[in-house]
């Protein structure tokens, strides 16, 4: 029997695991052992990889119905290998000069920017690890008791005696319910009670004022505009009370390690990009950065979303420089084997705008990559509005049952992870590799190779001379890394193989320098902004654009359904043991009260109307957990962003999933 360690390729935790080989069939799944990341835990998505072996079957070759278009556009994910996203940023950003924006733009674009704009670059400091040496674990708009169930391992992990786990968020999530405190803030008011709790931070020299001295800049203006910030603003905006809030302030003080951690409920906001700033900015203020169990730390969502955002060459260039630098673009240039010419000038509109621009008839062409916007694109129908006018509409993915392969031109059937090589980065920086678990069949390619294919019948010819395997591009990415804050130019592929990964940086020649195996970054205070400094950025926060109203009285909130369910369920729904204990049909929760008040009793149906202009059904769950002036509904159903408005933050882009406002009628059954 042979065993092969490699990546899961669901979530951001990139949990390694041991697959046991017999006669072409993985006949057993271990969490692999030792591996710093998930030691011997993985759950129920990570365990069901081995079932994707019987039931995907890619079918043997491309089907073509029609094939026409001049300008073409692409949407990539997070969901693929490093190298697999940097050849189609290749083909398509450098050689086809064309936009491509990938669904990490759905789930961690606000963090990406909110990282530039205070650290100087994208770079998440924290290792996991952290989590386990913190005494006071803030969870904001994070749920990971389902959405990230290694984190709350490891949080399980933390014996502390002192150790304190507190939830913002207005729903009492899973994980709020596991909390020591829960803080239900009313919904998107967070911006304005980060700036309250600054306020009091300063008023009362609870400042870390040499770190805040030594390593920032801006706290004297920052400390002027939270003024505007009093207690009572704060009250009346997030409905907490004075005393929650001031209670809140003092845990953050008393702490000794305290580390925030943000995720979907704050990504995904209008104002998401500021938000996610002001929390880095409380970590700043106290001194609670670069230090043992500390930080304001994003949790990434997708298994290589980290990977994608430095790799893609979609908002940067290859490993994190800006598409204007002459010297930067002749460097990538020279390495990938092009001249600088032949490189793309600036960053791809962004996703909104390619489906805007189908709409709008200015793109004809579209070419998605493991991904269904048809279900996961907030606004959806606006999506499946887009497709009906592509002349060419290319869908490469394992499954063409998903529902954005519906109005497909082309369907290119690619094989799952477990079928293909490639490198991943974790949320904590960590690359990990995907290894072949079992060999590919006859006429089965690999995303990797699909698109190299694609790009040298394109004509490309040298321009992928160096490009010809997975392993030969993660050679190109790690020269770009070079000198870069992401410097990996030590790792090497033969020595990711059956390892526990490696967190970048780790630059060649100094290997022994960095050669702990958890580790996070500003530990010596500095920053990759030009001063070396961290930045304090603020903002007046801005009037919520979907108010609630007499029409739409209730927010339309969304979130993670379950432990085994993986986003649109592509995926999970072929696994049986995930399949036999979910809904079938979409569903939300309702508070206790609002249902009574409208006669509404556990699984009735309701048809829920948006103000985007849809309506959809869904049964309903009663609850306390939800708050009464909102809705809660799981994303993996295609009702759910039917549902969700065209709204986005200014900065990131990302979309404003959780905005949405909504009413509802009780379908009556019948005979009732
Ligand atoms: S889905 Fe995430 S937590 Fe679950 S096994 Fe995979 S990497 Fe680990």
């Amino acid at each position: 029997m042979k065993k092969v360690q490699s990546t899961c390729n669901f979530c951001a935790i990139d949990c390694n695991l041991d697959f046991y080989v017999e006669d072409g069939r993985i006949v057993k799944t271990v969490p692999t052992k030792g591996y710093p990341v998930n030691d011997g835990f993985s759950c129920i998505k990570g365990l069901s990889l081995s079932k994707q072996q019987t039931t995907v079957k890619p079918d043997a070759l491309p089907k073509i119905r029609q094939a026409d278009g001049s300008f073409i556009a692409g949407i990539s994910t997070g969901q693929l290998t490093l190298e697999e996203f940097a050849i189609f940023g290749h083909v398509m950003r450098n050689y086809l000069q064309t936009n491509v924006d990938g669904n990490t733009r759905l789930c961690m674009a606000s963090a990406a920017v909110a990282h530039k704009g205070t650290l100087g670059y994208d770079a998440p400091g924290y290792t996991l690890n952290d989590l386990e040496l913190s005494d006071t674990i803030i969870f904001i708009g994070a749920n990971p008791v389902v959405a990230h169930p290694i984190v709350w391992q490891r949080v399980r992990n933390n014996k502390n005696p002192d150790r304190k786990i507190i939830v913002l968020d207005p729903r009492k999530s899973e994980t709020a319910r596991n909390a020591d405190y829960w803080y239900p803030l009313r919904h998107r008011s967070d911006l304005t009670l980060f700036y309250t709790l600054a306020n009091i931070i300063i008023e009362k020299d609870y400042v870390d004022h040499e770190f805040v001295d030594q390593h920032t800049e801006g706290f004297e203006e920052f400390r002027d505009f939270v003024k505007a910030f009093s207690v009572e603003r704060g009250s009346e905006v997030s409905g907490l009370s004075e005393a929650q809030i001031m209670e809140l302030a003092e845990l953050i003080h008393t702490g000794k390690r305290v580390s925030f951690w943000w995720t979907m409920g704050v990504n995904q906001g209008y104002e998401a990009v500021r938000t996610a700033q002001s929390i880095m900015n409380l970590a700043f203020l106290t001194g609670n950065v670069g230090k043992p169990g500390t930080g304001g730390n994003s949790i990434t969502g997708q298994c290589n979303a980290m990977g994608s955002r430095l790799f893609s060459n979609t908002t940067c260039l290859f490993a994190g420089g800006d598409f204007t630098d002459e010297k930067e673009r002749e460097r990538i240039a020279g390495i990938i084997g092009i001249t600088p010419d032949l490189m793309a000038k600036k960053p791809t509109i962004p996703y909104n705008k390619i489906i805007e621009g189908i709409n709008a008839g200015e793109i004809k062409g579209l070419w998605i990559l493991c991904t269904n916007p048809r279900h996961s694109w907030t606004n959806n129908e606006t999506f499946a509005e887009a497709t009906k006018k592509l002349e060419l509409f290319v869908v490469q993915d394992i499954y063409d049952t998903i529902e954005s392969a519906e109005n497909c031109t082309v369907y290119f059937p690619v094989v799952p992870g477990i079928k293909k090589e490639g490198t991943y980065i974790n949320l904590e920086r960590r690359l990990s590799p995907m290894r072949k678990v079992l060999e590919r069949g006859e006429n089965e390619i690999s995303d990797y190779e699909c698109i190299l294919g694609v790009g040298r019948a394109l004509g490309m010819g040298a321009a992928l001379e160096k490009w010809g395997t997975p392993r030969e591009c993660f050679d190109l990415l790690r020269e770009c890394s070079k000198g870069m804050p992401c410097d990996f130019t030590g790792v090497h592929w033969d020595d990711l193989t059956g390892s526990h990964g490696r967190q970048w940086p780790y630059p060649e020649g100094r290997e022994a320098e960095f050669s702990d195996e958890q580790r996070r970054l500003y530990e010596d205070g500095k920053f990759y902004t030009p001063s070396g400094r961290a930045r304090f950025v603020f903002e007046e926060p801005l009037g919520n654009p979907i108010p609630v109203t007499e029409e739409f009285p209730l927010v339309f909130n969304t979130g993670r359904g379950s432990v085994g369910q993986w986003h649109t369920q592509s995926r999970t729904k072929e696994v049986k043991f995930v399949e036999d204990v979910s809904l079938k049909r979409a569903y939300l929760y309702m508070n206790t009260r609002r249902a009574a008040e409208n006669g509404i009793k556990e699984m009735d149906e309701i048809r829920v109307f948006s103000s985007n202009g849809q309506n959809a059904v869904f049964a309903v769950k009663v609850t306390d957990n939800v708050q009464y002036g909102e809705l809660y509904a799981p994303i993996h159903y295609v009702e759910c962003n039917k549902l969700t408005p065209s709204s986005y933050d200014k900065y990131s882009r990302e979309p404003n999933y959780k905005g949405g406002t909504c009413r509802f009628e009780k379908i009556e059954k019948e005979g009732t």
